[in-house]
Parts: structure tokens; C-alpha cells; sequence
């Protein structure tokens, strides 16, 4: 038992409750309490809304969160061999830790907060943690009812979602995410930092939403990127011919010239209502 809050080490939660990590759920553990805690600050004050997060498994950061305030965390987790598990932790705060055995993809998070605000702290199961963002970010209610998102990707992913214009990882997700959100990269965790450990370096990715991005229709904005960031090297005006090409973009006054990764989010906002 560890003195800090009584729960068995996470070693011996797993070994107890038979949790090898199965990469077919994206388990990579975070074992280390003292890099759960951080993770778990970044996201304070959290006594002030719901704190859900996905993919819980055997239940590091969600002591963190527990252990740095969380007045009610939802778990959401696929794996029904972590259930048992996280019950110990939930017995240990009671009315504090609700676990939800479900699939992340398919939760609306909207009902499961009762409309009330949420913040998303999750160490994601990378091989849905794109969707996921996704999902969260094409909301149909804006502002959404996420406050914000502390989230654990690939660095490769993190640098993805950051991007500016103009560097290499600038594309479509950067676009929706910089339409629709503030986001930053917080720090890097090591591959050393996980059990087991994972091929490339993790980064921690804070989103805010933005209260009013500019008015743009979701579905337009997302066919003006596909068509741009599809054929990324070639000029707008072939990229996009099939959505109007040369005579959409100088309706807008871009130069049809210009290539994708040169336009700013405001510009692809343009070109969406204008198709
Ligand atoms: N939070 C734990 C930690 O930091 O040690 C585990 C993180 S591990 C990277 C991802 C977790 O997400 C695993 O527990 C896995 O079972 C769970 N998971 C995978 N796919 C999921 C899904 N679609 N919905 C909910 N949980 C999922």
C-alpha cells in the first residue's frame, strides 16, 4: 500500500487483476504517479466541472485526478478486465469515480454530463485518439460541452494538431483544430515513460475552445481541406478545381497560385463559404 492514499502500487494492480496490456485497445500504462499528477495539474481547477476520462485502464491518472481535486470523474473504458480494478479506486472515494464500460467512440458526452460542463483528461489509446478529437471538435453544439481537453498523442500527432501555417505539419487538422479550438502542446513524455513502451516520443495537448470561430459550415470547411491538403504540393487551382478552382479562389481574393499549407484558417473559412 502506498501511505499517499492507500491503494495497492499499480504494478500489483495489474499483476492482481491479470492486466497485460493488449495492443489491440492501444494500452501503453503510466505507472509513475508523479507524471500522472502532472498530467492531472494541467487541467486544474478540476472541483468545477466533470472530469471524463477516456480509457482509464488500471487507474493511474485517474487517481492523479481524483488526488488533485476532482470533485466526480467518469471513466469510460472498453476493457472489461480493468472494471475490478477501478472499482477498488472508486470504493476508496466514494461518490467521487463513476466507471462507464463502454466504447469512447460511441459515447455522447453531452448525455452523460447532463448538459453540464466537462473537462477531458485522457492518456488516449492512440489508435482512436484521432477520431476521438475529432469527434469532439466537429460538435454540432459550439461552444461544446468540453471546457477543455488535456490529451496524451503520438508528438507526431501533438505537432499535427498545433501546426501553423507553413510548416510541414500544417493539414486538415490543424485547420479544424485552430477553427474551432486554442491548442498547445504542453510537454513530451518519453517512450520510457510507459509499460510497455511505445515506439516514438508522446506530447500532451491542451485544447480550449474558442467561443466564436468564425462561421463557417462544418461540412464545406472539411471538403475544402480534403481537396487542398489531398494534393498538398500542387497549386490551389488544380486542387481544388472540382470545387470551383481558379474563379472560386479569386472570388475571395487568394491567389490560385498559392498552395495549401500557405493558407491561414480564416482563408480556408473563406473559400468554405464561398463553395
Ligand atoms: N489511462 C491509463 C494510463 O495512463 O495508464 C491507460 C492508457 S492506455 C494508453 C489507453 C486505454 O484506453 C486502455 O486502458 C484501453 O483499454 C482503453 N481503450 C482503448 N480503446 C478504447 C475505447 N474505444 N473506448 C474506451 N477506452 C478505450
Amino acid at each position: 500500500m502506498t501511505a499517499a492514499e492507500g491503494l495497492p502500487p499499480l504494478r500489483a494492480v495489474i499483476e492482481a487483476h491479470g492486466l497485460a496490456p493488449k495492443k489491440s485497445l492501444g494500452q501503453n500504462f503510466l505507472l509513475d504517479l508523479n507524471l500522472t499528477g502532472r498530467i492531472a495539474r494541467q487541467a486544474l481547477p478540476l472541483d468545477r466541472a466533470t472530469v471524463v476520462e477516456v480509457g482509464p485502464g488500471p487507474g493511474g491518472l485517474t487517481r492523479a485526478l481524483l488526488a488533485e481535486g476532482a470533485k466526480k470523474v467518469v471513466a469510460i473504458e472498453k476493457d472489461p478486465r480493468c472494471i475490478a480494478a477501478l472499482e477498488e479506486i472508486a470504493a476508496h472515494h466514494p461518490g467521487r469515480l463513476e466507471i462507464v464500460s463502454a466504447d469512447a467512440l460511441t459515447i455522447d458526452l453531452a448525455a452523460l454530463s447532463g448538459g453540464q460542463p466537462v473537462k477531458i483528461v485522457a492518456n488516449l489509446p492512440y489508435n482512436v485518439g484521432t477520431q476521438l478529437l475529432l469527434n469532439w471538435l466537429t460538435s454540432t453544439a459550439w461552444p461544446p460541452v468540453w471546457e477543455s481537453l488535456t490529451l496524451m498523442f503520438q508528438k507526431e500527432v501533438a505537432e499535427r494538431i498545433v501546426a501553423a501555417p507553413g510548416t510541414d505539419h500544417y493539414g486538415r487538422l490543424s485547420v479544424l483544430a485552430g477553427w474551432r479550438s486554442r491548442a498547445k502542446i504542453l510537454f513530451d513524455v518519453s517512450p520510457s515513460a510507459f509499460t510497455p513502451p511505445p515506439k516514438v516520443t508522446s506530447s500532451i495537448v491542451q485544447l480550449v475552445p474558442r467561443e466564436s470561430p468564425e462561421p463557417a459550415a462544418l461540412d464545406k470547411l472539411e471538403k475544402v481541406t480534403a481537396a487542398a491538403f489531398g494534393q498538398r504540393r500542387k497549386m490551389l487551382r488544380q486542387s481544388l478545381k472540382s470545387l470551383g478552382g481558379e474563379a472560386l479562389l479569386t472570388s475571395v481574393g487568394i491567389d490560385p497560385q498559392r498552395r495549401a499549407e500557405t493558407l491561414s484558417v480564416s482563408e480556408f473559412v473563406r473559400l468554405a463559404n464561398a463553395v
